[in-house]
């Protein structure tokens, strides 16, 4: 990816203006956490979508990322992320499906280190070129089926799932230290999925449902 200033930063409908449009829209349908709104102010999310999409980038919807994946939805993004700093500050943060990077990105201006796991090669490459491109050098990458976490960087204040797995695999509760949460949409393909927050006391794990979502299927194996 070759990028210029004028290429991050935008034009006309990839411009910084409407960047603040999309995140003011954000802010009237209920995102509070203005740190979050700021940071998605910031990212150029038309530099995670293809080329032919950009003009879209700052639409309130999922778009196409290839291999039949999709990036969240800016709501998507900010409400999850809103939920997991919710009770403060977090170090080290788990993310399972980095897909386009967007995600990882916004959450790389908000905590210390991010960690993010993916099953799709292709994906991940391309990623980890916007990482490097776009100098976000706190997000650590692995290509790897996010079911087992990523143990050797654990525990982690906060794990986010970007994809929805039927039951919440059970690494990712034994990977989320004390006092950490964790936000997870949760049902298969083609069922009902809610969205979960799941804190981990010193006596257990207490979980939440919030809301009906729509993510892809979380899937195992590599591809
Ligand atoms: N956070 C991404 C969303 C991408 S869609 C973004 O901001 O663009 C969800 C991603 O999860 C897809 O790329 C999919 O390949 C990936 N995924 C699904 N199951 C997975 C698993 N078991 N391990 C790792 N990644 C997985």
């Amino acid at each position: 990816m070759i990028l210029t200033a004028r290429s991050i930063t935008g034009v006309g409908m990839t411009s910084q203006r409407t960047r603040d449009r999309m995140a003011d829209r954000l802010r009237d349908r209920g995102i509070v956490d203005e740190n979050v709104l700021e940071t998605m102010a910031s990212v150029p999310r038309h530099l995670f979508v293809d080329e032919a999409m950009a003009t879209r980038a700052y639409e309130d919807a999922s778009l196409p990322i290839g291999e039949g994946q999709t990036i969240s939805q800016p709501y998507a993004v900010a409400r999850m992320t809103e939920l997991l700093l919710e009770d403060g500050p977090k170090r080290r943060v788990l993310e399972v499906g980095t897909g386009s990077g967007y995600q990882s990105a916004v959450l790389s201006q908000l905590v210390d280190t991010v960690f993010t796991v993916e099953r799709i090669k292709n994906l991940l490459n391309k990623a980890r070129d916007r990482f490097k491109a776009l100098e976000y050098r706190n997000v650590h990458t692995r290509y790897s089926d996010g079911s087992w976490g990523w143990a050797s960087n654990g525990p982690f204040d906060g794990i986010i799932v970007t994809a929805a797995p039927r039951n919440v695999p059970d690494a990712l509760y034994e990977q989320l230290a004390i006092g950490g949460r964790m936000v997870v949409p949760v049902g298969g393909k083609f069922q009902q999925q809610s969205l979960l927050l799941i804190t981990r006391t010193a006596h257990g794990f207490e979980e939440k449902t919030l809301a009906d979502v729509k993510f892809v299927p979380f899937l195992s194996g590599k591809s």
